[in-house]
């Protein structure tokens, strides 16, 4: 699959969400929370980034900012060429058309009083969009996510879950998007149903040229679909590389730990190592490299030093003090070096 120029480009992104007062009387000083830390990212025409992490990491605050659903605090947000954050006018409806959302649970992100057919013509009809022929233009959109004919008078709560997530697919393909968020789209899914709508994001993408950007908190649900991964960090992402590096030879602490959290078949049972601690609050994130409660290479540099997210090799980018210009993890001579 070959990928093209950027489409959708983010730097320095941040969003912060106040909180109330702290102290028993509310009288104490303004808290806030940081849900996103300064994200860059970009992501090219037809490819697909996953963006993996554990809940609470920042994934679906980004997503919705791609989509226009939140504003970011700070930094910006280019879409084919314009930017849209920071902006001195607001990002019209129209705008945001080519940027869809398709959310976790499929059955709640549809309308329960609307048929399927009532569901799909809606987004077209509301931007000028619905051909007069509008029998033809929703069953024409059921056949691309494979629901029969005989779906288009059922509502959500007579479908299956797998059923309804292919509504949401046909509803955001609805408006000819270019690039689709999927907030955890399979998440609710059966693993044997979740299979089936995987390799329809796979055939979609191919057939419209579209790009993803795939969330997930899933390192294998990602592994097929995605060109890229970006893994991100409490608001920080922390590295990003082609799927098959990265799954080859990850490089940051965090993303090892991911890995090694997965569960696998060796010598004929089943292991998996979890990831040492929890995700620390985002409202009292750690010093320097957030991750450092909880790795194992931490040294003073690391408590007190944000890592910058750099270019490591030709295709991999990595937020971590002692990962090598090459993309060599930590390893015994580079710990010791920095703990000199
Ligand atoms: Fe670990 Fe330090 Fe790298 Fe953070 S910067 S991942 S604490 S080695």
């Amino acid at each position: 699959m070959t990928k093209g120029a950027p489409l959708l480009e983010i730097a320095d992104l941040r969003k912060t969400y106040p909180l109330g007062r702290s102290g028993a009387l509310g009288l104490g000083r303004r808290r806030s929370v940081s849900a996103l830390d300064g994200v860059d990212l970009t992501i090219r025409r037809k490819e697909v980034v996953a963006l993996v992490g554990e809940s609470g990491s920042g994934k679906t605050t980004l997503g919705r900012i791609v989509v226009g659903l939140e504003k970011p605090t700070s930094g910006s947000v280019s879409f084919d060429g314009s930017v849209r954050y920071p902006s001195e006018t607001r990002v019209s409806a129209r705008e945001l058309l080519a940027t869809q959302m398709i959310f976790q649970n499929p059955v709640a992100s549809l309308n329960p009083r609307q048929t399927v057919a009532e569901i799909l013509a809606e987004p077209a009809r509301v931007h000028g969009l619905l051909p007069q022929e509008e029998k033809g233009f929703v069953a024409e959109l059921m056949a691309r996510v494979g629901l029969a004919d005989g779906l288009a008078n059922r509502r959500p709560r007579e479908m299956s879950g797998g059923q309804c997530q292919r509504v949401g697919i046909a509803r955001a393909l609805a408006v000819n998007p270019q690039l689709i968020v999927c907030d955890e789209a399979v998440a609710a899914l059966d693993v044997s149903i979740q299979a089936q709508v995987l390799n329809l994001f796979a055939d979609l993408q191919e057939q419209n040229n579209l790009s993803y950007l795939f969330i997930s908190h899933d390192l294998p649900v990602v592994e097929r679909l995605s060109h890229r991964i970006a893994i991100m960090y409490l608001g920080r992402i922390v590295e990003t590389a082609p799927t098959k590096d990265l799954f080859q030879a990850p490089a940051h602490p965090y993303t090892q730990a991911l890995l090694a959290s997965v569960p696998r078949l060796d010598r004929r049972a089943v292991t998996a190592t979890p990831i040492q601690g929890e995700i620390p609050s985002p409202i009292s994130p750690p010093s320097g490299c957030h991750f450092h409660p909880r790795c194992p290479y931490a040294t003073a540099q690391c408590r007190a030093e944000r890592p910058q997210l750099r270019q490591v090799g030709a295709e991999r980018r990595v937020a971590c003090h002692l990962v090598d210009a090459d993309g060599a993890p930590p390893n015994d001579q580079s710990i010791a070096q920095a703990r000199k």
